[in-house]
């Protein structure tokens, strides 16, 4: 018998047809002996309803509010699914993150976890019943409803699995696994049986928006075997019977320790991200000060600043600085940095929000050079230009016109050799 937590994002759950195919998942684990909490997300869409309403009732709302209500969404899916499982048979219950309680930090709409009381569903598998929790949500300060940021379910699902201490925590989601880059942005993108936590962070946080970066975070902290796998494969095919009986090896993608990995590839995926912004302060004093007096600011309002290049400069007095912020967050920066010129003092600032960003990420960067060559050389092929480069230990970053973001990562994805067979 194993202990399992396993969630459903949005597109598994959209619909009541897909939400009893879901169920019937959860029926093939619990008929194998298992003990099963689920975690799910809201119908695909809602979530994004929910936002828009927000913001049409008033461009600024209290966050407070804004979580009340974008948490609607798992409360209906959470209860949906236990009546259709009940419906075949499988006794279960729904709880809302305050039920259970799963307790977070303040900070709406980008909460974090801090405890789960186990208590509750601890007693549901007791008396042999499917804990359906609502992803996404917990409670905050004061008693207040708190959101765990965009995709959050998969947080919620890895917190529980961290918790419960459970043998594994299945991300079911509309792919059949973590892929080398999107499947989205290249038919020659292949499935990966196996990627290090380390990768699927850098992943994750440059954009691949399979697994949320925190729920990678955490799988790493707690030592979570994270799974990532198709709910739209059929629940009762007999493979798919024979790998949950333990009989053969399961499908999908394991997030696991490098040392499970036998082959290590020089570059095992790339990402993309078009949620970038570039501002250049031009004709900055070069002087010592004057990256506090920018980045101060910013990190003040509580921006997130990714990407910095400073140039020399050739007489020693001024120089150009570039940052990227999220696109999202262009307006904002833009206008801390014009309230703050005074003290930083430049002469004007350019604002570009279309670029984006593309990411080449491996473990066997460590041990080999010649990984960033190899992506200069590839863009210059096409023409493609980097307007500003970061690298880490397992990953070269670079920031180009958003035009050419598919040429990029397909360029790139045949230049490692990361193609597959066109799907
Ligand atoms: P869910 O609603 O199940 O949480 P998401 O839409 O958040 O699903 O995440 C799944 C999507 O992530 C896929 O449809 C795919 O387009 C995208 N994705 C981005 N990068 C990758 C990757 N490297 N491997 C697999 N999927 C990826
Ligand atoms: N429903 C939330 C969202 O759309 C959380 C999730 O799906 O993980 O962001
Ligand atoms: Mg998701």
């Amino acid at each position: 018998m194993a202990r399992l937590v396993l969630k459903f994002g949005g597109t598994s759950v959209a619909d009541i047809e897909r939400i009893r195919v879901v169920a019937a998942h959860v029926k093939r684990e619990v008929d194998a002996g298992n003990e099963v909490a689920v975690v799910v997300s809201a119908m695909a869409g809602t979530t994004n309803q929910l936002v828009d309403w927000c913001k049409e009732a008033a461009p600024l709302h209290d966050a407070r509010e804004y979580d009340s209500v974008v948490s609607a969404g798992e409360q209906i899916t959470s209860g949906l699914l236990a009546i259709a499982l009940s419906d075949m048979g499988v006794p279960a219950r729904s709880w809302l993150g305050w039920q259970i309680p799963i307790r977070t930090t303040g900070v709406h709409g980008a909460a974090r976890i801090e405890a789960i009381e186990t208590d509750a569903m601890e007693q549901a598998f007791a008396e042999g019943r499917v804990a359906v929790v609502a992803g996404f949500q917990g409670i905050g300060e004061n008693n207040r409803i708190a959101t765990l940021g965009r995709g959050g379910s998969d947080t919620s699902a890895v917190a529980l699995a961290a918790a419960l201490n459970a043998d594994r925590c299945d991300i079911y989601t509309d792919v059949d696994g973590v892929y080398t880059t999107d499947p989205r942005m290249t038919p020659r993108a292949r499935k990966l049986a196996k990627i290090t936590y380390e990768e699927m962070l850098e992943m994750a946080s440059q954009g691949a928006k399979v697994l949320q970066t925190r729920s990678v975070g955490m799988a790493m902290t707690h030592q979570v075997r994270v799974l990532v796998r198709s709910s739209f494969d059929d629940p009762h095919a007999p493979e798919l019977v024979a790998a949950t009986n333990g009989n053969s090896d399961l499908p999908g993608t394991l997030v696991c320790d490098e040392e499970e990995i036998v082959e290590q590839e020089l570059v095992t995926g790339i990402a993309y991200s078009r949620d970038e912004a570039k501002i250049t302060l031009v004709k900055v004093a070069d002087k010592p000060g004057v990256s506090a007096a920018i980045f101060g600011p910013l990190a003040d309002a509580g921006m997130n600043v990714d990407m910095i290049v400073q140039n020399v400069s050739e007489d020693g007095s001024m120089t150009d600085l570039t940052f990227t912020v999220s696109h999202a967050e262009l307006d904002k920066a833009r206008a801390v940095i014009e309230a703050a010129k005074d003290e930083i003092g430049y002469q004007h600032l350019i604002a570009d929000g279309d670029v984006s960003k593309i990411s080449v990420i491996g473990v066997g960067m460590r041990s080999h050079t010649g990984v960033a060559q190899k992506m200069f050389r590839a863009l210059a092929d096409r023409n493609i230009n980097i307007h500003v480069i970061s690298t880490s230990e397992i990953k070269v970053s670079v920031l180009i016109d958003a035009e050419y973001t598919e040429l990029a990562v397909r360029a790139l994805h045949t230049a490692y050799g990361l193609d597959g067979e066109a799907a």
